[in-house]
């Protein structure tokens, strides 16, 4: 994010600053997708009305308040911060409920870290209290830095320097000759999610895992550090959930299940997503001290961070011992769900949402995001008050539990999936919040309709619409993808946020939306992200979670009031066909580069290619790549294209049956998940979009057939290749239906 600073500065030199939100340019008041004419003028007055509401000092009221203490789940705090948001929801004219799971939460009772040898240093594991932060001096109930979920352990081994601890750079180290069995591994943090390091460790044999966080990502390398700057100083660290989130989210011990009295668990410590070994995140001044004592080869130029050593692999000769000892607890998480019933279609739900919790204060992660919400609700309840009542029910979700691993939200949709799998519309999320672009991520069914909604929203400091600002960025930073006009493409999501249960274990389609790529920093799940540091380094003015209201409250109402509800699947049937282009041409790039390599290995080549003084180990030949059938997935693809086209011309064409209509809409999106889920991982259904196994956060789209290339294993691609086709034609069969 923090590259965009510069062309934030090119950019203001060249425009003019906005004097404030004004009328939109006459072009864009044509009628609203899923409205008629008269009906999007009596909705762009109602939002007109709704923009009116929005007020920033009450965002910045609410942060304060809301981060005054540590909230993370099962904190006091957490469960006052519940009571209040349910309580300004009843006065808001919600019906809402605090509704409690009992999860298990991991607490740390022991945390050492030492080095043994050559010489010794005892880590600090701790970021101390700083004078212009007042908050940070608020020690009573804080967590330290930790990684929840970690086994407990007390290893003792050399250490090994993997980098980020990524499948690939094992390779690397396998080329060295370097084995991490027995070892203690040290990585960086960055290159995918934190969990995937443990899980490969885990996987190589690696009996320990330190994660550190290298000024060259968070740190002084980026910008002053805090509290000069906003980045991460020496003794900042990164807390953070290591379950094995891609196999499935929520609840370790309850897969498919609610977090209920009663319900059957997995023992806490056999869970199957807890790490089999302790891991442990600390900050560059603990790290230094360990890198500095490894030996061995030094690490190959991509590999080098910010410090001022020499960056070494090992193994050894460093020694460290790692003791970690966990309270294994379940702890209470408080959902807040509001809901203001709808007066037409009261079984059709918009859903909202949220999470409230943070690993210390959160007052960007996620409180920011949070008050939008709340100010989001609070204009939506006071409108249907003077009357304008949705006509479809909108639900409010202020999830807990999010830290650890979208607990609160994925319990609550296992307890509801049921209702869920009938009602849901769309599911609306957001997190974090800060200054800038605006970021749309989501299912390509709604890409026509949110690029509708940053179309007539303004950006705070620029004379030009949200989406001509996030294209503007776009286009600057060389993406071929975007025009000068027309709609941006909207990412595909993998995971890292609430939509997950509701997208990827039962099919809602979803948006995550939120700002951000001005106001870089490196407080991230530490002690320092504050009130006071977001009041100096975030959205210092909310002016951009009011925009953030805008953006979402828009859409809510635009879902909950639509006569044709504004799904098009044209856009989905393009994205999808390009994913089928990309996983057909990952298997001629695997085939190319298995014969370049088998090539260079048998001609002696890739030995004579080396410094010999690296001893490096010749790599084995590969298994050549056969011919995989790929027409059962081409065929899907063409039929989807076809069915897409019919059904938005339906959609179009306005009245009619819209009620049969609009329930195949938004339905269709569940028509995109198999009841057997994903291969090794069944929890996640969604056939379109998912987490990736060695990724984490980072999607994978059409997740079993790719992943099953990606690994070479070509027996699994035939298979998943059918399971995909007969997914789509399923999809398609509907919207062919729909059309006629
Ligand atoms: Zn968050």
């Amino acid at each position: 994010m923090r590259r965009f600073l510069l062309f934030f500065a090119l950019l203001s030199v060249a425009a003019r600053p906005a004097s404030g939100p004004g009328p939109m340019p006459a072009a864009v008041n044509g009628p609203l997708l899923g409205f008629s004419v008269s009906g999007s003028e009596a909705q762009r007055g109602l939002e007109a009305r709704f923009d009116a509401l929005l007020d920033p000092s009450r965002l910045d009221a609410w942060t304060r308040e809301m981060t005054d203490a540590p909230n993370y789940v099962g904190s006091p705090k957490s469960k006052a911060n519940a009571e209040m948001t349910a309580r300004l929801f009843r006065e808001w004219g919600y019906e809402a409920e605090v509704v409690r799971y009992d999860v298990l939460f991991p607490t740390p009772l022991e945390r050492s870290l030492e080095l043994l040898g050559p010489n010794g240093y005892r880590a600090k594991l701790d970021e101390p209290v700083l004078a212009e932060d007042a908050s940070s001096a608020k020690r009573d109930g804080m967590l330290p830095p930790y990684n929840a979920y970690s086994a407990d352990g007390d290893v003792e081994g050399e250490l090994v320097y993997v980098n980020y601890g990524v499948p690939a750079d094992y390779e690397e180290l396998e080329r060295l000759g370097i084995d991490v069995r027995g070892k203690i591994v040290i990585a960086r943090y960055g290159g995918s999610w934190r969990g995937i390091k443990p899980k490969v460790a885990a996987e190589h044999g690696a009996i320990g895992c330190i994660i550190y966080s290298d000024p060259r990502d968070d740190g002084y390398f980026q910008g002053d550090v805090y509290p000069e700057g906003a980045y991460r100083n020496e003794w900042g660290a990164q807390r953070g959930s290591v379950a094995d989130m891609p196999t499935y989210p929520g609840d370790p011990t309850t897969p498919f299940r609610a977090s209920k009295e009663g319900v059957e668990r997995y023992p806490a410590r056999e869970a199957p997503t807890v790490m089999k070994i302790p891991v442990l995140p600390i900050s560059y001044g603990d790290a230094q001290p360990l890198l500095a004592a490894i030996g061995g080869p030094v690490a190959p130029m991509g590999w080098r961070g910010a410090l001022p050593i020499t960056y070494h692999m090992g193994p050894g000769p460093a020694r460290v011992r790692l003791r970690l000892r966990f309270d294994w607890s379940t702890a209470p998480a408080y959902n807040v769900i509001a809901r203001l019933e709808g007066s037409e279609f009261p079984d059709q739900w918009i859903l909202r949402g949220n999470h409230r919790d943070a690993w210390v204060f959160g007052a960007g992660d996620p409180i920011s995001g949070h008050v939008a919400m709340m100010d989001e609700a609070r204009a939506i309840g006071l409108l249907a008050r003077e009357g304008h009542r949705p006509r479809r029910t909108i639900v409010y979700a202020s999830w807990d539990a999010e830290e650890p691993g979208l607990l609160g939200s994925t319990e609550w949709v296992e307890d509801h999936a049921e209702e869920l799998a009938r009602k849901a519309v769309a599911y609306l999320n957001t997190d974090s919040n800060g200054r800038g672009f605006l970021g749309m991520g989501g299912s390509h069914a709604l890409e026509p309709f949110i690029n509708e909604v940053a179309r007539d929203v303004r950006d705070p400091q620029f004379d030009v619409s949200v989406q001509d600002r996030a294209r503007a960025r776009a286009r600057f930073e060389g993406n071929r993808s975007v025009g000068v006009s027309g709609d941006l493409p909207i990412s595909p999501l993998g995971s890292g946020s609430d939509y997950t249960p509701f997208l990827q274990h039962l099919g809602i389609a979803s948006l995550n939306l939120g700002f951000g790529g001005e106001s870089g920093g490196g407080s991230y799940h530490s002690a320092y992200d504050s009130y006071e540091h977001y009041k100096r380094f975030g959205d210092v003015d909310f002016a951009y979670g009011v925009t953030l209201a805008r953006v979402v409250g828009r859409a809510t109402l635009r879902l909950a009031n639509a006569d044709v509800l504004p799904f098009r699947y044209e856009a989905l049937a393009r994205h999808v066909g390009r994913y089928v282009d990309e996983v057909t041409a990952l298997v001629e790039t695997v085939r190319e580069e298995t014969e370049r390599h088998n090539t260079l290995v048998s001609s002696g080549a890739w030995v004579i290619a080396q410094d010999p003084r690296d001893a490096l180990i010749p790599p084995d030949l590969e298994p050549a790549v056969p011919h995989v059938n790929f027409a059962p997935l081409l065929n899907a693809r063409d039929r989807l294209a076809a069915a897409a086209s019919a059904v938005d011309a339906r959609s179009g064409a306005g009245p009619g049956d819209v009620q049969a209509l609009n329930e195949t809409l938004y339905l269709a999106e569940r028509l995109l998940t198999h009841q057997d889920g994903l291969p090794r991982r069944p929890w996640f259904r969604h056939q379109v979009y998912a987490p990736g196994y060695y990724t984490g956060y980072g999607v994978k789209t059409l997740p079993g057939v790719r992943e099953a290339v990606e690994q070479r294993d070509w027996v699994e691609a035939e298979a998943q290749i059918v399971r995909l086709a007969g997914v789509l034609d399923g999809f398609s069969a509907s919207l062919e239906a729909a059309a006629r």
